[in-house]
């Protein structure tokens, strides 16, 4: 498998103002739109840097994913997506060396990317996104 670079840092925040408040007013990243992923129950809002950008996360539903991430460990990394060449390859390979994975197969996330999320228990506790763009 080949990975690419970091695509994103996902991070969850109270709410998309707030968090527009640090990363563009004061660090002057620029606000690229925000995007809502219903079947998550999260709208994503990015701010590109460099090669990367910073993903932020809210919530659309107290029963959602990032909702109940917050509710756990407080806002702040929720996740960091590396950008693969070939995410259908990249699962074969993990599921062969026997790494627990969240989604088996990708499913499209925010901008149309494919994307699978591996599990925690595999990752020392980083939730690691893999994205083909
Ligand atoms: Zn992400």
């Amino acid at each position: 498998m080949k990975l690419l670079k970091i695509d994103h840092l996902g991070i969850a925040v109270n709410s998309m103002d707030e968090g527009k408040k640090f990363w563009s007013d004061i660090l002057g990243l620029k606000f690229e739109g925000s995007e809502t992923v219903q079947e998550q129950k999260v709208t994503t809002g990015f701010f590109p840097v460099g090669e990367s950008e910073v993903e932020l996360l809210e919530s659309t539903a107290p029963d959602g994913p990032v909702a109940k991430y917050i509710e756990k460990k407080g806002t702040g990394i929720q996740h960091v997506a590396f950008r693969v060449e070939n995410i259908e390859e990249a699962l074969a390979e993990l599921k062969e060396k026997g790494v627990k994975l969240i989604d088996q197969e990708p499913r499209i996330g925010a901008g149309g990317a494919k994307i699978a999320f591996l599990h925690p228990k595999a990752t020392s506790g980083v939730l690691v996104e893999l994205c083909q763009r």
